[in-house]
């Protein structure tokens, strides 16, 4: 069992990890940068270490800074949340070489699903479904890539091996565009990841995003705890989550569950993680794996019952998983909206002051968030101000509570997107169920 961890994040994922080591007995050490002080699990955690000023590099991406933060306090773990280094192997490897537990696969998984085509390759072998496209790296020989495209079928989308957060990825419509969109797309990929590798696969018109989330303790025990559907999104970035996915049904469901805890098996992962599907006409198609806990991590804690951020703690500490397949069993409907800082209609972000805050709360409502009356939201860092969770016995009962949940949220100073939210659930193609990642920007680009 792990004895001290140092939290590697900030804002509400950071308070999250927080609660789950107290729970457990585990002292926590918050590292924080200069504009971070009054972040409540600084306040509330056993020891607080500032690591550097404010820019996310010279702080929450300084990792000689975070590996002396943990030395200086006797730490044993390091949990590095969401985002920053979370899925990074070299700090991995470092936190590990420096004689501490990275709360997480090992570097080499991290490395080995980081790589697009090496993920995709590795799904391949144990039979979870992939995008129809190109075997691996895209070759130099113009003729073998037309042939490839043509195979595929048009249009197809180039993407860059080392890409991420919605980066290195175009769409080609026909031939003639394509070899110059490969070159643009490996320039652009040697500029931003520093590596020109680009893969190519089908282009999927209109699929939803639905991702499904494993435990595994890297001792040969994997479960999977069902599936998320995100295809809310703007920008890549999704803005509502719920569990389970609405109208898949459970068969098809266990089934691509079970391919997804053969592959964790199979490399051996370790943690928590999530596989990344789009789906389109009843078929799951693998695009990524995140190593990580995600921010959507509570919808599925809802529905299961298992607290995942526990799971990892345990699992980093060296025990067998608690929990077999047949133990899980998902029940009713949780819904995730995303309180962002931001101004509704240019979504530009709207740091500053919050005067009054007030969370909702009530039968089958969840707040993860770290503001409060008082609390300064800094410009550095994401926008991302609290997760409102509901959960019912029924889809249209956990859409009523987070519609009274979101009349009851109060923040007062800064701009936030709640009256978004408020939009969406009254939404009548969301409220039927099933729309596709494109449908928010499309209602956006009509209606604003
Ligand atoms: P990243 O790591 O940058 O998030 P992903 O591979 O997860 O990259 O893709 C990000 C998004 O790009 C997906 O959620 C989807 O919207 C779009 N996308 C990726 N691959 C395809 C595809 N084959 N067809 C259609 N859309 C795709």
């Amino acid at each position: 069992m792990l004895e001290k961890v140092l939290i590697a994040n900030r804002g509400e994922i950071a308070l999250r990890v927080l609660r789950a080591c107290k729970e457990l007995g585990i002292k926590t050490v918050a590292v924080h940068s200069t504009a971070d002080r009054d972040l409540k699990h600084v306040r509330l955690a056993d020891e607080a270490v500032c690591i550097g000023p404010p820019p996310s590099a010279q702080s929450y991406l300084n990792v000689p800074s975070i590996i002396s933060a943990a030395e200086l306090t006797n730490a044993d773990g390091i949990h590095p949340g969401y985002g920053f280094l979370s899925e990074n192997a070299d700090f991995a490897e470092q936190v590990e070489k420096s004689g501490f537990k990275f709360i997480g696969p090992t570097a080499e998984t991290i490395r080995l699903m980081g790589d697009k085509v090496s993920a995709k390759q590795q799904m391949k072998l144990t039979g979870v479904p992939t995008v129809p496209g190109s075997e691996g790296a895209l070759p130099d020989d113009p003729d073998e890539i037309l042939r490839i495209a043509r195979e595929i079928g048009f249009p197809v989308i180039v993407k860059a091996a080392a890409g991420g957060g919605g980066r290195g990825m175009r769409v080609v419509h026909n031939e003639e565009v394509l070899l110059s969109s490969i070159q643009v797309t490996q320039s652009e990929a040697q500029a931003a990841f520093g590596s020109p590798v680009v893969y190519m696969e089908k282009f999927l018109q209109r699929p939803r995003h639905v991702e499904i989330q494993v435990l595994a303790d890297g001792q040969g025990n994997a479960v999977h705890l069902g599936d998320r559907d995100c295809s809310l999104q703007r920008r890549h970035q999704k803005v509502i989550e719920e569990a389970p996915a609405p109208g898949i049904d459970d068969a098809l469901r266990n089934d691509i569950g079970d391919a997804c805890v053969r592959a964790c098996l199979d490399m051996n992962y370790r943690g928590a993680g999530t596989f990344e599907f789009l789906f389109e006409d009843n078929a799951f198609y693998f695009i990524e794996m995140n190593t990580r806990v995600q921010v959507e991590h509570p919808v599925t804690e809802m529905i299961s019952g298992v607290d995942i951020v526990r799971e990892q703690l345990l699992i980093a500490g060296g025990a067998p998983l608690s929990i077999k397949q047949e133990d899980v069993s998902l029940k009713g409907h949780s819904i995730e909206c995303r309180i962002n800082a931001e101004d509704p209609r240019t979504f530009m972000p709207s740091p500053g002051t919050i005067k009054t805050f007030h969370a909702p709360g009530g039968h089958g409502v969840r707040v993860d968030s770290h503001v409060y009356s008082g609390y300064t939201v800094p410009p550095h860092y994401d926008s991302l101000i609290g997760k409102l969770i509901t959960f019912a016995d029924t889809r249209e009962a956990a859409l009523v509570k987070m519609r009274q949940a979101l009349d009851e949220l109060v923040v007062d100073g800064i701009r936030t997107n709640a009256a978004l939210h408020r939009e969406l659930v009254t939404d009548s193609s969301f409220m039927a169920g099933g729309v596709s990642i494109h449908y928010l920007e499309s209602k956006l680009e009509h209606e604003h």
